[in-house]
């Protein structure tokens, strides 16, 4: 496609979502796939989308002219999708004016929207895991549908099924690296996978023509995926520093998207030569314990921000939106709580002591009570995340991939857990409750709480000998 051509594709898209009452994430995400698709560069997709959030603009009048029928059916196709995808009020009236302005015989539109609602139903379902595939074999009798009505097979490729599959994370993370092209394929449960190749091994002669060489669909998924991601992570830093207030709520449409789409993975084997897992393992301790510290209520909007960045960057969780910020540093607290019990000084009775007198000072302990019961202590939720191997230079290389903020903690301070990483130990201070990454034998934080512990401590010991 040319750039004359690409241009035009791109802003009759973005013509069509600027004049919807609201743009929802699927929306969002089509866009961000046709952008991957036509390799859009940063600047123009930022002006898109600006374009999209920005005045609410009068509808596509006509749809652009291409010479090539496969743009121009790969054009109308796009446009039935984000009428599908977009907020259920108006769907029945974008469809009569996308129906209008395409001019086209009822018979062929309507050909064309039967296959954007499978691909829309199928995609929703690999995305969530879920296959069998909705009647497989219709797929074929939908093309033949397509062509027999004057639709361009090809067009349904162009910017269709494989590049939202590669989008939504087909092939997943740390399957992708998995020996066995069938599991690599979809990162989903071996039936899937195996339901997914059928599927795409005994399509129909004329899909067959219209998709490229099945057997680098792999490949080209996990590049579009790697394009996909960097797009939408270029976008979201870009829009961060540049919004800074000033248009949150499109900086918060795709950092939503980012986090909704990526997986966070994490690498057991040394990453580089100058940093093994102990260092990335200490330096991602010592953030988290940065965050669950902070007085979140206190801090100013920008020191919200850094934090919120040096979650997203460094520690790959998804970072909710600002309100919920504390929500999710509670969440920190807790399983940093169950941590720390499970240190030995914390379950003895001078750490109680500690407690009781530090908090008979005056109330420093910003946690009253003795930290979780070891013995008791459940972790509520599961923690979900699941192992992927692969072999490589290093030979096998075993990756741990987590679903979310909770089961990433406990993945990423397992080790810590399992005291399996003495070097790294997080504990509670028990004289102002401040987490810390410990030294072997560090039990305070250094300074005031370390002298004021050093005073009970003597006086519990007078008090034994004169008992
Ligand atoms: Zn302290």
């Amino acid at each position: 496609m040319n750039i004359a051509d690409r241009d035009r594709y791109l802003a009759g898209l973005a013509v069509m979502l600027a004049a919807e009452p609201a743009v929802t994430q699927d929306q969002l995400r089509r866009l961000y796939q046709v952008m991957t698709v036509l390799t859009v560069g940063r600047s123009k997709r930022i002006d898109t989308i600006k374009g999209v959030f920005g005045q609410r603009r009068k509808r596509l009048s006509k749809v652009p002219k291409f010479r090539d029928l496969i743009v121009a059916n790969s054009m109308a196709k796009d446009m039935l999708t984000l009428a599908v995808v977009g907020v259920r009020e108006g769907r029945a009236a974008r469809f009569r004016h996308a129906q209008g302005i395409l001019r086209w015989p009822k018979k062929r539109t309507l050909s064309l929207l039967a296959w954007v609602g499978w691909e829309h139903r199928t995609i929703r379902r690999v995305v969530r895991g879920r296959l069998p595939l909705e009647n497989p074999l219709r797929v074929v009798d939908l093309i033949n549908n397509c062509s027999s009505n004057d639709v361009e097979p090809r067009a349904l490729y162009l910017t269709g099924t494989r590049v939202a599959f590669a989008a939504v994370g087909v092939p997943r993370s740390g399957a992708a690296a998995h020996p066995n092209s069938l599991m690599a394929a979809a990162g989903l449960e071996y039936e899937t996978a195996k339901e997914l190749f059928r599927f795409l091994k005994e399509r129909h002669r004329t899909a067959n023509q219209a998709a490229p060489n099945p057997a680098d669909w792999v490949t080209h998924a996990r590049e579009l995926r790697a394009r996909y991601l960097e797009a939408l992570a270029e976008d979201e830093a870009a829009l961060r520093r540049e919004s800074a207030g000033r248009r949150p709520h499109l900086h918060a449409a795709v950092a939503t998207l980012l986090d909704d789409d990526r997986e966070p993975t994490y690498r057991r084997q040394p990453v580089s030569k100058t940093k093994t897992w102990q260092t990335r393992l200490r330096e991602k301790t010592d953030q988290i314990v940065i965050f669950a510290n902070e007085k979140l209520r206190e801090i100013s909007p920008e020191r919200r921000a850094d934090l919120e960045a040096m979650l997203r960057e460094n520690l790959i969780f998804a970072v909710p939106g600002d309100d919920r910020l504390e929500h999710l540093q509670d969440e920190v607290r807790q399983i940093l709580d169950e941590i720390c019990a499970a240190d030995p000084f914390a379950r003895s009775e001078l750490y109680r002591a500690f407690e009781m007198e530090a908090f008979g000072r005056g109330g420093r302990v910003v946690r009253s009570g003795p930290l979780y019961d070891v013995e008791r202590a459940v972790v509520l939720n599961p923690v979900r995340f699941s192992f992927a191997w692969g072999f490589g230079r290093d030979g096998w290389q075993e990756e741990t991939i987590p679903y979310d903020l909770r089961s990433a903690l406990f993945v990423e301070l397992g080790r810590v857990l399992t005291r399996r990483a003495s070097h790294v130990r997080v504990r509670k201070c028990p004289m102002c409750g401040t987490y810390l990454v410990a030294t072997k034998r560090q039990r305070f934080c250094p300074g005031p709480c370390k002298a004021d512990a050093d005073v009970i401590r003597r006086r519990l010991l007078r008090r034994q000998k004169s008992a």
